[in-house]
């Protein structure tokens, strides 16, 4: 086996094997050859990953925010340095093509690391004058964190979350999703290398139980998890029961909204950034685009062009464009949506279906496939397909297509191209979602707050604002007089 780490969690600084794990397989979906055979974690593995981090937590918390700062950047430099061998593990965790997770993977999981270092000796408290007296605030760490991931982006998930926790001095148990447990792994050991105290950061792998168990374990603080809704939803459940914080970054179905004056050109690369980067499993996908009537036909046929020049293939060759999709489980839902989205009328411009690859024929690969003549009530417009399927819906005025961007559950991102700026800061102005884009899409740099409205989520990654999300102020009143009482 070709990635097979040396056993499968990574706790109070080294390697551990479960004994009673169930057993947990990780695929290479272009082939779905075996790369690694883990087990889940047992309930001792569990308990001992919860308390290494209460005592790494303590050690962490009493380490200067230089110190700690130090430590994050030179994680940062080790991620990078690493970068080749990082990104042909990603890519055979998650069949995400090498060309991508050169530059998208652990390189913004470094730049995660390198912000919230240079950001750590920051964290300060504020003085407060009182008139005499005066109070001052402090920036507390919660304590232990724990942070679930999704499979679209594992290190850099880890790094979103593990990142801004550690700069604060909070200690973390992660699980990866159980479809791409390896990269985290190599992040542990990146921290250890860059000498955090054992038991800072930990990688215990398991199921969805595994993640139930931790949100609802007493010793926590605080729970991040990156998933769909429906988890979502569970977590804040069992975190509410003991009022334990949470960020939640969920799903979305977001609009790209192109208006009749902008560049067509970039609008196209921005609605294929929009849907087919990562094989179209990345959340914040515009994947509902509504196009101006009058530039619709020219933007579809450039569009229908440029995307039947993508090149699907072995996810290890540089030149691909196109890997598979991460799973079975995936493969086959994706393929219903593009089946059902002909059943419910939408006119299919290209692709609809599974993709043959040469040498691969075992590989998850489906076709990417562009919708047009897409109705709002349409399920394909509607529900999160998270896969390479892209709706194109018509609109004609500003009112109406704002409106209809709005007509969701979900409100994680929003994207609008077009050159008239009032307009464009007009309409983002009135869209309901977390992170927009004006003029491009999918954009993250990690300096930019990410997260989600309504059900996309609470919470914020990235920026300044995940400090927020993982200390807490503690206010201080020093009285400089008597203290008077009525009695
Ligand atoms: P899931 O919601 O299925 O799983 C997410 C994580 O939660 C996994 O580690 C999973 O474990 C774990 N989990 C499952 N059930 C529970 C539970 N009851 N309690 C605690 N943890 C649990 O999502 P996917 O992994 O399928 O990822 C795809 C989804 O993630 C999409 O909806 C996508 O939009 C969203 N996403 C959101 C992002 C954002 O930043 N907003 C970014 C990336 C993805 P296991 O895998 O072992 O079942």
């Amino acid at each position: 086996m070709r990635a097979q780490p040396q056993a499968s969690h990574y706790v109070g600084g080294q390697y551990v094997e479960s004994t009673n794990g169930a057993d947990l397989v990780s695929l290479y979906p272009a082939t779905c050859e075996v790369i690694a055979h883990l087990k889940a974690a047992d309930d001792q593995v569990l308990a001992s990953a919860i308390a290494t981090a209460k005592a790494g937590q303590k050690i962490w918390a009493a380490t200067s925010l230089a110190e700690r700062g130090r430590v994050l950047r030179k994680a940062a430099e080790i991620l990078r340095r690493d970068n080749r061998d990082l990104s042909v593990l990603e890519t055979l965790d998650t069949g995400k093509p090498l060309q991508e997770t050169l530059v998208a993977d652990a390189a913004s999981g470094a730049d995660c690391l390198e912000y919230f270092g240079n950001l750590a000796p920051t964290l300060t408290g504020e003085y407060i004058d009182l008139g005499g007296s005066f109070a001052y605030t402090k920036r507390e760490p919660l304590g232990v964190c724990v942070g679930i991931g999704a499979w679209n982006y594992p290190i850099q998930i880890a790094c979103w979350k593990a990142a801004p926790a550690l700069a604060c001095g909070n200690a973390m148990v992660f699980k990866p999703s159980e479809v791409t447990p390896l990269t985290a792994l190599k992040l542990a050991e990146a921290l250890s290398e860059a000498g955090l105290p054992d038991g800072v950061f930990n990688v215990i792998q398991g199921f969805g139980d595994l993640g139930a168990k931790l949100v609802s374990h007493p010793d926590i603080a605080k729970v991040s998890l990156t998933g769909s809704v429906q988890t979502g939803q569970k977590v804040a459940a069992l975190a509410g029961e003991s009022l334990t914080k949470t960020t939640l970054e969920l799903g979305g179905k977001s609009p790209l909204i192109i208006f009749e004056d902008a560049d067509i050109e970039n609008a196209v690369s921005a609605a294929i950034n929009a849907n087919f980067y990562s094989t179209g499993q990345i959340c914040s996908n515009g994947t509902r685009v509504f196009v101006h009537k009058d530039i619709r036909d020219a933007f579809l046929a450039r569009l229908a062009k440029r995307t039947q020049a993508a090149v699907l293939g072995d996810p290890l060759d540089e030149a691909t464009h196109i890997g598979p999709l991460v799973s079975k489980p995936q493969f086959d839902k994706v393929l219903s949506y593009m089946e059902l989205g002909q059943n419910e009328g939408a006119r299919l411009v290209c692709g609809g279906g599974e993709a043959r690859v040469a040498g691969l024929e075992g590989g998850y690969f489906v076709e990417p496939t562009v919708f047009a003549e897409v109705r709002d009530e349409m399920r394909i417009a509607r529900e999160e397909i998270f896969g390479p399927v892209m709706c194109v819906l018509d609109f004609t005025g500003e009112e109406d297509v704002i409106a209809r961007a709005n007509d969701t559950e979900f409100g994680l991102a929003a994207g609008v191209f077009t050159k008239d700026i009032q307009r464009g800061h007009r309409v983002i102005d009135q869209l309901e979602a977390g992170t927009c884009w004006l003029n491009t899409y999918n954009l993250t740099p990690v300096e930019m707050p990410f997260g989600g409205h309504k059900k996309s989520g609470i919470g914020r990654e990235n920026g300044h604002a995940a400090i927020d999300h993982y200390s807490q102020i503690k206010s201080v009143y020093v009285e400089m007089n008597g203290v008077e009482a009525a009695f």
